[in-house]
């Protein structure tokens, strides 16, 4: 048994396998330009985040059915299960889904059913952090907070904001996030991954934000890393996903070590684990090889998670019984190019 982990960047949509996916488009009548699994792991070699979105987009296109949300929550659950999840905050792109067809009920009631069943099945807790689409008219943006704050009896427990990060600037949704807080809902942005500083601080002052997904870019500013670690705000980073949609050059160019020097919490996630060819043990693997042990990512995921004090109490727990100094120490030396 590996030691225990909170993941709170994951996007549902992105970890349908490959033969998971071909099964999925074939029960819904959608046509994918490769049908094996060799075929569609070639589709996800990505010449940019531009490209990623695109490929990203006809993968959430083959999702039509409450069922098939439902069983998406419930296997990534059993998956990250078997690498230590303990709790995991899953994000859904709903808008995307409803500008093909799909009903806002049919999305919001197979995620909400899938995550009660991941507890009742493996017995991982899991909350939902639906992401606001940048690209919305005033109309779908009025849509999606209904439904995201209708549902917060049911594991919805904040809002993101994703995609075009350059094209949209935190400034934008200054009203949408006041709504969400008022309904309930908490503030967890992409921010920084693509965007300069000046998103993050945008983030950070405008939407409110209790989390950032990514904040890498910090880095380039010392007075921003500075606040981040002043504020204790909680940054979700993805060390793969960074790799491969090349917002970093290389995995032993990663800002990560020097943000976790320089006292700023971050958590470690997949964020489209199957797409980036990763997992939760990859990441750790990695990031052990970065220097860095894995207690301080659990620390940080248990900082950042939006769940009640009780579901914190429980992973508090958790993390108290499990036996930290039996895993081998860091080895500060770069192991994967
Ligand atoms: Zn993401």
């Amino acid at each position: 048994m590996s030691y225990p982990k909170i993941e709170l960047h994951v996007h549902l949509e992105g970890t349908l396998r490959p033969e998971m996916l071909i099964s999925c488009a074939q029960r819904n009548g959608v046509t994918l330009p490769a049908d094996t699994h060799d075929g569609i792991a070639d589709l996800f070699h990505f010449t940019d985040l531009a490209h990623f979105i695109d490929v990203w987009l006809m993968v959430t296109s083959c999702l039509r059915t409450a069922e098939d949300f439902r069983r998406i929550t419930v296997d990534y659950a059993g998956e990250a299960k078997a690498h230590g999840a303990v709790y995991i905050e899953g994000i859904f792109a709903p808008l995307q889904l409803v500008r093909r067809g799909v009903a806002w009920e049919t999305i919001y009631e197979g995620f909400c059913d899938g995550i009660e069943e991941a507890r009742e099945v493996h017995g991982t807790e899991m909350r939902l952090t639906p992401d606001l689409t940048r690209n919305a008219t005033p109309e779908e943006m009025d849509e999606s907070l209904h439904y995201a704050i209708a549902y917060r009896e049911r594991g919805i427990v904040g809002v993101g904001l994703g995609a075009f990060e350059l094209e949209y600037p935190p400034n934008l949704y200054v009203d949408a996030f006041r709504r969400a807080r008022e309904g309930g809902l908490r503030s967890v942005p992409h921010a920084g991954e693509l965007g300069p500083p000046d998103a993050i601080r945008d983030a950070l002052d405008l939407l409110h934000a209790d989390r950032l997904r990514h904040g890498i870019r910090s880095i380039e500013e010392p007075d921003l890393v500075q606040e981040l670690k002043e504020r204790g705000t909680v940054l979700d980073v993805c060390l793969l996903s960074n790799v491969h949609v090349g917002v970093v050059p290389s995995l032993e160019e990663h800002p990560l070590p020097k943000l976790v020097e320089a006292g700023v919490l971050c958590s470690l996630s997949t964020d489209d684990p199957p797409m980036f060819d990763t997992d939760l043990t990859k990441e750790y693997e990695v990031a052990h090889s970065l220097g860095l042990h894995p207690r301080a990512f659990y620390d940080a995921g248990l900082s950042g998670a939006l769940c009640d004090e009780t579901t914190k109490a429980r992973l508090a727990a958790i993390r108290d019984a499990y036996d930290w100094s039996a895993l081998e120490a860091p080895s500060g030396q770069p192991a994967l190019g």
